[in-house]
């Protein structure tokens, strides 16, 4: 049995993805030590890491053809893109493939300051994807106003995780119903 998926799924980054503010809590220049998995350290030591339930959600989200976008107002665009680049994921626990770069997992990154209508305007017209295709997850409720356009909006608390991305889909599924035609 398979379960539906909406097209496409983005994720803030902000206490979203990783737990900070990274315009006013990081400084560059970001490295790696090694192959570290899921983190990356700044200027200070200060270290940046998804949440311990991401890596396997993206790469859910990958195997089942699901495209992957992040949209963020941070201040710090350059910074985001670094550390998304520096962030090694460990492999799918269903496979013994080597690490992947965190970025490597989105298909689309809008990081620019702004109102979230922008970035999934933005969305629309790059991938074609209809906006009630689209599953969004973000931490502060200011950023439901992208419903008006159609999007299904799911509000994170501390994170994503495993409870939260099921919520959303269930969430999505409810508002999709399957089409008659999609059967089989
Ligand atoms: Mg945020």
């Amino acid at each position: 049995m398979t379960t539906r998926l909406p097209q496409l799924v983005t994720f803030d980054l902000d206490y979203t993805l990783w737990a900070l503010w990274i315009d006013s809590y990081i400084t560059g220049p970001l490295r790696r030590e090694g192959d570290t998995i899921n983190e990356v350290l700044d200027k200070h030591n200060e270290s940046i890491s998804f949440y311990k339930d991401v890596p396997q959600i993206l790469h859910r989200l990958r195997t089942a053809g699901v495209k992957i976008a992040a949209a963020s107002r941070t201040s710090a665009p350059t910074l985001a893109r670094s550390a998304l680049t520096l962030l090694l994921m460990p492999p799918d626990k269903s496979t013994d493939d080597k690490p992947m770069r965190a970025i490597d997992f989105f298909d689309q990154l809008e990081i620019y300051p702004g109102s979230k209508l922008t970035h999934f305007k933005k969305l629309h017209q790059k991938t074609g994807i209809p906006y009630s295709e689209m599953l969004f997850f973000d931490d502060e409720i200011r950023n439901k106003e992208v419903e008006a356009l159609g999007v299904t909006f799911c509000l994170v608390r501390n994170g994503v995780d495993d409870r939260t991305f099921e919520k959303g889909l269930a969430e999505w599924r409810k508002r999709h119903p399957v089409e008659v035609a999609e059967g089989a």
